[in-house]
């Protein structure tokens, strides 16, 4: 099976996933490859999203910044254990990863998860489950063939889930 696009993107962190909306709201056909199963880059799964949530959690759940009004011994929650954290973390992060998927879903952006290599100047090699594909650009031509053994199924959408879903983290107590 051979699909064609008019750009390949690699990598569905903030800078390729908007890369990807930009040129598909442009008219363009693009594949997004992203080595992840999931989408969402550094931002949601290990930096700014987690970090800013944990943080955010423990303040709130501390009472920090109602102590001001209710005095310095008000707390929302008296032991803050992991699972608190946890539960937070996990819906935060579902949240914003299925914002992300919807995103490329509706300006039809297709995702292919493996990991991409560039062969030369005109192609790349992906490295997925099903073993290795290979994204083709004739010289002189501006798009790219996505060459598909029949056995490979291709792009797709992804499944909602989460880092410790996934036990990339540690679960909580
Ligand atoms: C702890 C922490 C906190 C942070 N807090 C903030 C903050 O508050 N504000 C802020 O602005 N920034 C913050 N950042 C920085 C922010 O996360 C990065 O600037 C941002 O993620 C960079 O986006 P990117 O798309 O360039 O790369 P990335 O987010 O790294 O995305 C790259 C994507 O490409 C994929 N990829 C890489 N190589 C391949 C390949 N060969 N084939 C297929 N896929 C591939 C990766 O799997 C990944 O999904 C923080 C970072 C960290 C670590």
């Amino acid at each position: 099976m051979n699909l064609h696009y008019d750009m390949i993107v690699i990598g569905s962190g903030p800078a390729g996933k908007r890369a990807a909306i930009q040129a598909a709201k442009i008219g363009k056909k693009v594949l997004l490859v992203e080595k992840n199963e999931i989408v969402g880059g550094v931002t949601v799964h290990t930096g700014t999203i987690p970090s800013k949530t944990l943080r955010e959690t423990v303040l709130f759940l501390s009472g920090w910044r109602q102590r001001g009004i209710y005095g310095r011994s008000y707390k929302v929650k008296d032991n803050i254990t992991a699972d608190d954290l946890k539960q937070r973390l996990d819906s935060t992060l579902s949240q914003e990863i299925e914002i992300i998927q919807h995103q490329l879903m509706r300006n039809g952006v297709d995702i292919h998860y493996g990991h991409a290599r560039f062969n030369d100047e005109h192609s790349i090699s992906v490295e997925d489950h099903g073993g290795s594909v290979s994204v083709e650009s004739e010289p002189g031509q501006t798009t790219f063939t996505l060459v598909l053994p029949e056995s490979n199924a291709g792009p797709r959408e992804a499944t909602p889930s989460t880092p410790q879903e996934r036990g990339e983290l540690p679960a909580g107590e």
